[in-house]
């Protein structure tokens, strides 16, 4: 062919691809809700705001040696939860479950229903030494200051823990009585990826041997963010966790002789560790725009200006330009991909000592669909040094992906529309572990969403220093919860 032809014929296809987009992009607009907003919730923010910053006062922390653990630390949250929220404790049945987790059920009238569950963590990471000088405010204050409520726990997770008991409290004293049992999960060592018997497993195990099956789990993990582009996007995305990746540690050592180091070898272990290291890290995983990242873009893509969505309303011809760059984005290709991270390494402890073992450990996160089976074999193919020994530390597998046509999902949906015309809600891909995916056994619609607006400078404080809340953010996030469980159990 002609090459005038060829370039004719490009610049043809290319203009009518151009108007298909045009035209697909005038039809791919927001979808219509045509739900009315709500009327106001009844929302105590004082007390809540007062309940919170005690909370926070008290040091709550897990530790993987429960030797370590302050025990006496949660039995005072215990007594401030009885005390703040008396209704509650009148009404609902409690029960602690291992050292310290709490086990709420609020009878339904209804008891062929199903039940939901609302989760939560009671327990926070300590503040290391080295920062403790860092904090504007205590981080064992609860002081309220510029707008924010300061301090450990703030946004993970004592705020929805708290919010989950206000909102209960709020709905006895309106005269709400639940048609569907609700129970209200509060583990005490979520923060404890390697807990072997963590206080969320118990809760699982315990309800189902008494053959308890929920409808629906909700626990932290998404979040409410402003996504405002200039002249594109101005709006409040809701990210509702329906999976979250797995983790796992392996070590991988190349063993040696050893010896002094004034007669070394070319290569000591820790020199042929180097090269192990590269086959690792020049081998990633494959990289792929799954139903989740495509579920997020076509949801964001929506609700963005006619230009933009002539460009992200075409994702399946975008999408190896799209792989591309999410996965030269280290945020991003979180998202895309399982996860390499060469985080640890060991030589021999002494500087004249040759190395007798050299030893990296690598830290994964798994993308759903994948296995902890799968990694290990990865590993084999891609490290060539057949002397390598590549062992399993520990992790936990990803979890299932729940469906986005539940009656759940559609009620947070719901509700997170009714609330502000702004919010889009779309599903999303949890990183970190949360309990939630202890319950998986007996439920199969579990979502992992906090219904408190922050931002992402805000989000990043999580486990570190400043951590900290708007406090403008309090009255929806207690009403979400209120509306929640007038929705599902009502
Ligand atoms: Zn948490």
């Amino acid at each position: 062919m002609d090459k005038k032809v060829k370039i004719g014929l490009a610049a043809a296809s290319a203009c009518c691809l151009a108007a298909s987009n045009m035209i697909k992009a005038a039809s791919y607009v927001p979808e219509k809700k045509e739900s009315s907003p709500f009327e106001d919730e009844r929302v105590d923010v004082e007390r809540y705001t007062k309940n919170l910053s005690d909370a926070i006062k008290i040091k709550t922390i897990s530790n993987i040696d429960e030797s370590k653990v302050d025990w006496s630390a949660f039995e005072e949250l215990h007594k401030l939860f009885e005390e703040r929220y008396p209704l509650l404790h009148k009404t609902l049945s409690v029960e602690t479950v291992g050292k310290a987790s709490l086990m709420y059920k609020w009878e339904g009238k209804n008891p062929e229903l199903e039940p939901i569950a609302l989760l939560g963590h009671q327990d926070v990471v300590p503040v290391s030494e080295s920062t403790q000088g860092d904090w504007e405010h205590d981080p064992f204050g609860g002081e309220i200051a510029d707008g924010y409520l300061w301090g450990r726990g703030a946004i993970d997770m004592k705020n929805h823990v708290i919010g989950v008991l206000e909102s209960v409290e709020t709905l006895i004293e309106d005269g709400f009585e639940p048609e569907r049992t609700v129970y209200l999960l509060f583990g005490h060592n979520e923060e404890i990826v390697a807990a072997k018997d963590s206080g969320a497993h118990r809760m699982a195990k315990l309800l189902e041997s008494r053959g308890v099956r929920l409808d629906s789990v909700l626990d932290e993990g998404g979040a409410i963010l402003p996504v405002k582009v200039k002249g594109i996007i101005n709006k409040n995305l809701a990210g509702i966790g329906i999976a979250e990746k797995g983790y796992c540690d392996f070590e991988v050592s190349i063993p040696a002789k050893g010896g002094h180091s004034s007669a070394p070898p070319n290569h000591t272990a820790l020199g042929e560790l180097a090269d192990v290291i590269k086959d690792i890290e020049g081998h990633q995983f494959k990289s792929e725009i799954t139903s989740i990242v495509d579920g997020i873009l076509e949801r964001v893509g929506r609700n963005t200006s006619f230009l933009a969505r002539n460009i992200l309303c075409n994702t399946k011809a975008l999408k190896p330009l799209i792989k591309v760059i999410m996965k030269n984005i280290p945020a991003a290709a979180s998202f895309v991909r399982t996860t390499t991270a060469v985080t640890m390494a060991q030589g021999s402890p002494a500087a004249n000592v040759l190395p007798q073992k050299a030893a990296v450990t690598v830290n994964f996160r798994i993308m759903p669909g994948m296995k902890i089976a799968d990694i290990e074999k990865h590993l084999h193919k891609v490290i060539r040094n057949k002397n390598a020994e590549i062992k399993l530390l520990g992790g936990n597998e990803p979890s299932n992906i729940s469906p986005t046509d539940s009656r759940a999902f559609k009620a947070i949906e719901d509700i997170c529309y009714r609330m502000n015309n702004d919010n889009v809600v779309a599903p999303y891909l949890v990183m970190g572990g949360t309990d939630a995916r202890n319950y998986q056994d007996i439920c199969d619609n579990i979502y992992r969403y906090s219904p408190f607006l922050m931002d992402t400078k805000l989000l990043l404080t999580t486990h570190g220093t400043n951590e900290r809340i708007e406090t403008a953010s309090f009255k929806d996030g207690i009403a979400f919860f209120k509306r929640y469980i007038k929705t599902l159990a009502g």
